[in-house]
């Protein structure tokens, strides 16, 4: 699996459920602490593509992690959102400056956190960082050699074709508008309509066979590829 590991450190259990549900259904991959002296542990083994962290822990407190982060060569990338139920200004100054990306005021909806991981992370990795992606079960994305594979057997994809599948892959379940695409395709060399897209995705979706269809039409926007999960309606069920 490629999906990004968002670590959450909250020493409140309900919201650390709460966040961990939230993230693991847009389909990131979630570890939990409760607390400072855990979580800086766990970064020896294994580090996060994003930390949620909140200010008020047992140990320490959520600055001082986020400073002591941002003064390590090894963890100064790693993006952090701080967590804070005070909305003040000298809080929320105090957390930029120290380097965190973001913060959230608490109570929050774990929609609204989802959002700004994903901000932040579209913010922090160009979608060029990772050189293999997993677009969905037995599918492929090879960013260094631009092959794709389905099931281990390469598919021979167009180079437009190829870029709109690497595209919607790298955010899995977001929309792309048919205009966000062409930039994509050809920057600002736009000399094809947007209906050029919906060509080149119908070729696209031809020779994925029946994994196809997880490319899906929104009405009047754009693309996205479809989690897995959605997939599974009751009526599919045999
Ligand atoms: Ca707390």
């Amino acid at each position: 699996m490629v999906n990004e590991l968002i670590t959450i450190v909250e020493d409140e259990d309900d919201i650390r459920a709460l966040v961990c549900a939230g993230l693991k259904k847009e389909r990131f991959r979630v570890r939990e602490y409760a607390d400072g002296k855990g979580f800086l542990s766990s970064l020896k083994s294994e580090k996060p593509d994003l930390v949620v962290l909140d200010v008020m822990l047992p140990d320490t407190d959520g600055f001082a992690i986020c400073r002591g982060m941002r003064a390590d060569r090894a963890l100064a990338a790693i993006p952090v959102i701080m967590l804070t139920a005070r909305a003040e200004e000298a809080d929320r100054v105090l957390g930029l400056e120290l380097g965190a990306d973001d913060y959230v005021v608490k109570p929050f909806s774990p929609k609204e956190l989802a959002a700004r991981v994903k901000a932040v992370l579209r913010r922090a990795s160009p979608e060029t960082s990772r050189s293999r992606l997993e677009v969905a079960d037995g599918l492929l994305i090879d960013t260094d050699t631009l092959e794709v594979t389905l099931h281990g057997k390469q598919l021979e994809l167009t180079q437009a074709e190829f870029r709109i599948l690497h595209l919607l892959a790298t955010r899995i379940g977001w929309v792309f508008s048919r205009e966000k695409i062409l930039d994509h395709l050809w920057g600002d060399e736009k000399n094809v309509t947007d209906r050029s897209v919906d060509v080149h995705v119908k070729h696209l979706r031809d020779k994925l066979g029946p994994a196809g269809k997880m490319i899906a039409n929104v009405r009047g926007v754009g693309y996205k590829i479809v989690a897995p999960e959605s997939e599974h309606r009751p009526a599919d069920r045999k």
